[in-house]
């Protein structure tokens, strides 16, 4: 989880009592998260038309979700994809869900599968999200049950073709890894042209936008693993950027003093030991950060060091041991 947003309460709020806005925040709930917007409207522009803009920005992720990526929502496309496993004419894609299934694709290769959209069978029978909750508090899923739903994962399992996805009986898929990062590069799309500024969090990925009236830099803490509340450092940043967190601290429960948390390898079916507890990604992409900090985090750090430089993201991982390693691209804008 990455801190740097100084807006904590529910709707609303203004910097000025007037009607020009200086700023807008919004909080809110949305992807199985705390999002908070905050945006620098264009000069002179009006407190209200500022908000209206932030609602809508809300808006369209809520639809990106509920439309398209949602595993859970019968509304979404990626739900509708996996009530259609197991039969034989594949189901319809759209433009958009079917060029980023063919990314996370190239994702999946590039990270020799430690990356993988397909694991939403391991997904479903760990439920992380309940358990994280304290809603589930049954044992562990048992070594067989690990092997059943490994065997339904693994991207053999759905095939791309002619606008349409493929997905064997018992497959599904699970676009937790990308869904935040999607969601920024949605918004950094809808705010093209426009003249404001702004910082939209996403729980562990945050969009950097324009440039602040006040002359003054972005700062986007990044959390210490051992001690979520408090930050190893910041990022300093002018512009557009995307930062992507994901860490072991973020969704997980306790089990016999052991730690169990969302991030899953695909190779054992158990929450990834990679030796990380935490991956910060850099990047112009939203998708790249998010999809690039889940598959750093399990290819651990030797591997995820190289799988960041192949697509020139800062990488910034934090071991077992609390050591902190960085690229020079991460490098340039991280201060301790
Ligand atoms: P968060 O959702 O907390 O921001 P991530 O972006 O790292 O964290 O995504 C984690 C989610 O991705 C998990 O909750 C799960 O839905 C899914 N997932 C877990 N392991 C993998 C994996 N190896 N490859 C792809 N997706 C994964
Ligand atoms: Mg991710």
């Amino acid at each position: 989880m990455l801190l740097g947003i100084l807006c904590g309460c529910e709707g609303f709020r203004n910097a000025d009592a007037g009607q020009r806005a200086e700023k807008v925040s919004l909080t809110d709930v949305c992807m199985g998260t705390v999002v908070s917007f905050t945006l620098y409207p264009e000069n002179g522009s009006d407190k209200s038309s500022a908000e209206l803009l932030t609602r809508s920005l809300l808006q369209e992720v809520r639809s990106l979700e509920e439309t398209t990526l949602s595993r859970k929502l019968e509304t979404s496309e990626v739900y509708q994809i996996n009530q259609s496993a197991g039969e034989k004419q594949g189901h319809p894609l759209s433009v958009q869900l079917e060029d980023l299934l063919l990314r996370c694709q190239q994702m999946t290769k590039d990270s020799d599968g430690a990356f993988d959209v397909t694991i939403g069978p391991l997904v479903a029978l760990w439920r992380m999200d309940e358990r994280a909750a304290g809603e589930e508090k049954g044992k562990l899923p048992s070594a067989e049950e690990i092997k059943a739903a490994m065997a339904s994962c693994g991207s053999s399992k759905a095939s791309l073709q002619d606008g349409k996805i493929t997905l064997q009986a018992g497959a599904m898929l699970d676009l937790g890894s990308v869904g935040k990062g999607e969601a920024l590069d949605l918004l950094a799309k809808a705010l093209e042209g426009q003249e404001v500024a702004g910082v939209f969090s996403l729980g562990g990925s945050i969009l950097t936008y324009g440039d602040k009236p006040d002359g003054m830099p972005w700062k986007v803490g990044i959390a210490n693993p051992a001690h979520p509340e408090k930050t190893l450092g910041t990022l300093t940043l002018t512009g557009q950027w995307c930062v992507s967190t994901s860490g072991d601290y973020e969704r997980y429960f306790m089990f016999e003093g052991e730690r169990y948390h969302h991030l899953l390898d695909p190779a054992t079916g158990y929450p990834a030991r990679s030796g990380l507890r935490g991956v910060t990604i850099l990047s112009e992409s939203g998708f790249l950060s998010d999809a690039l900090s889940t598959a750093c985090f399990v290819l651990g750090k030797e591997k995820g060091m190289a799988l960041a430089e192949k697509w020139q993201a800062g990488i910034l991982a934090v071991d077992d041991e609390g050591e902190i390693v960085m690229n020079e691209k991460m490098r340039a804008f991280f201060s301790p």
